[in-house]
């Protein structure tokens, strides 16, 4: 080990610990903290920070990183590991304290105002919460921002690397120009495809059981995680021996089960982190388009696959007798396909996915480059769903009050999730030429379709970026096209479309 790296480890350490309590204090909001625990926790998790904060900007650990960077012959591992810890300083201390903390403080509370927003589906009791966020967010961007970057290429950087708002807009407008006439012809060729089903009678504790015998199945390790449950499935991960994921069980079977699906995808990636990247700053996944392009790959390229179900679909009909014992296979399959264009995004399915997201891009865009009045929100809302989906949302709180993201100022996250679903089809393309991955999933072998993800993007962490990580396994750069195909050849052979 390099010896002025080994003399930061010890700030590294510290700084880990900290993120880690963070990570944990998060983990329990969200699961078991009683009610009345919330405003507390938010105080102590808010001194952490600060002690975090100080503790990144502070010159102990700053002169050490800078005797770092003169380095010349660090490790792959330690040149990563000085640009993350890089980035967080840079990002913590061009920060004034009193204005982070004033952000902090309102970030906290503005999930509560748009909670109550969005029950009573009222956007403007919202409106001028997210005016101070989107002020705030500005603001820090402009801090943040080097050589004349747009603001809004800031906060993408944040999530993605290396999508900036030219790449995206590429890639946006491929899929609106492409997927919105073409969800058009599916919507008016004709064909039905019942899907009732899939809701009614769902007894919670076999689904339960469903969802964790899912979890093994896919490769979920119980001995290094847990499986809770929330309102909102997600993941959190420590490190690599301490990956928690969540899922909710509603009526409707398929829910619980893919969203179990996703999250083991989230979860499986951080698992197969090499070891030696646990509890350092590149021992995370590579960014949240990686992230997504893991969960939205086991979730829909592998759950929603027919060959997934050839060895399953009989363990899941004695589970459930009544419901499915006279659905066959192709049925059940063909209704988990189904396309729907509906209002709520998590609840979209596999093609009209990304036009959601495409929404959301267009109103971040306007609100950040163009300062788009947030009162006019709601109204352009509806018509960008009008447009790309066919249908308006009937009141705020399935229009623009759906997600928390913004309630969290996490602008310029959005796009990770369209950017997944695209990295993700063009890893499957890559991956056929290597393996009959139909033929492992009909034979239950999902273990070599993880090994080889593991073997390409998950063991790597942070090391290194994600369109390195696509050009490193596919051989050529990201390339959308990949992903339009993909959606096209699916769906015109579940509809029976001739072109
Ligand atoms: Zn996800």
């Amino acid at each position: 080990m390099n010896q002025a790296y080994k003399e930061l480890q010890p700030y590294l350490e510290r700084a880990m610990a900290f993120r880690t309590a963070l990570i944990l204090i998060e983990w329990d909001n969200e699961t078991l903290a009683p009610v009345q625990a919330v405003s507390y926790t938010a105080k102590m998790a808010g001194a952490v920070s600060a002690a975090y904060q100080e503790m990144i900007t502070g010159s102990e650990l700053t002169t050490r990183l800078e005797a770092c960077e003169q380095e010349e012959g660090l490790s792959e591992m330690e040149a990563a590991v000085i640009r993350e810890v890089r980035e967080e300083v840079d990002d913590l201390s061009c920060i004034p304290p009193a204005e982070y903390r004033e952000y902090k403080e309102l970030v906290s509370e503005s999930g509560r105002i748009w909670a109550k927003a969005k029950a009573d589906r009222d956007f403007l009791a919202f409106a001028p919460t997210l005016k101070k966020i989107i002020e705030f967010e500005k603001k820090f961007a402009a801090y943040r921002a080097k050589d004349g970057q747009k603001l809004y290429d800031v906060m993408l950087d944040h999530f993605e690397k290396g999508f900036h708002i030219e790449q995206l807009d590429q890639f946006f407008n491929q899929l609106k120009t492409e997927l919105v006439p073409f969800l058009k012809q599916i919507s008016e060729c004709g064909t039905v495809i019942a899907d009732e089903f899939l809701s009614g009678e769902y007894p919670e504790e076999t689904q339960k059981k469903l969802a964790s015998l899912t979890a093994k199945y896919l490769g979920f390790d119980f001995s290094k995680g847990v499986m809770a449950e929330s309102a909102h499935p997600f993941t959190t991960a420590l490190h690599n021996h301490d990956v928690r994921i969540t899922t909710h069980y509603t009526d409707n079977i398929s829910s619980a089960l893919f969203s179990v699906i996703h999250e083991a995808g989230h979860a499986i990636y951080e698992l197969g982190i090499a070891d030696k990247l646990t509890l350092s700053f590149v021992g995370q996944g590579a960014s949240m388009g990686m992230h997504e392009s893991q969960s939205r790959f086991f979730e829909n390229i592998v759950g929603r696959n027919d060959a997934f179900w050839v060895p399953l679909y009989e363990r899941l009909q004695e589970l459930f007798p009544e419901q499915l014992g006279n659905i066959s296979r192709e049925e059940f399959v063909a209704a988990i396909n189904k396309v729907q264009p509906g209002r709520i995004r998590t609840e979209a399915d596999e093609l009209t996915y990304s036009l959601h997201v495409l929404v959301r891009y267009e109103l971040e865009k306007m609100l950040i480059e163009e300062d788009l009045e947030v009162e006019k929100l709601p109204e352009i809302w509806a018509d960008k769903y009008e447009e790309y989906l066919g249908i308006r949302p009937e009141h705020d709180a399935e229009g623009v009050l759906q997600d928390i993201h913004w309630a969290q100022g996490a602008f310029g996250y959005f796009p990770s999730y369209a950017l997944g679903s695209a990295f993700g089809a063009q890893m499957y393309a890559h991956m056929k030429k290597n393996m009959d991955v139909e033929e492992l999933l009909k034979k239950g072998e999902l273990i070599k379709i993880r090994e080889y993800l593991r073997e390409h993007i998950h063991q790597y962490g942070k090391l290194r970026d994600s369109r390195q990580l696509i050009k490193d396994m596919t051989g050529e750069e990201f390339n959308p096209n990949y992903y339009v195909q993909y959606l096209k050849d699916k769906f015109r052979t579940l509809y029976q479309l001739s072109n």
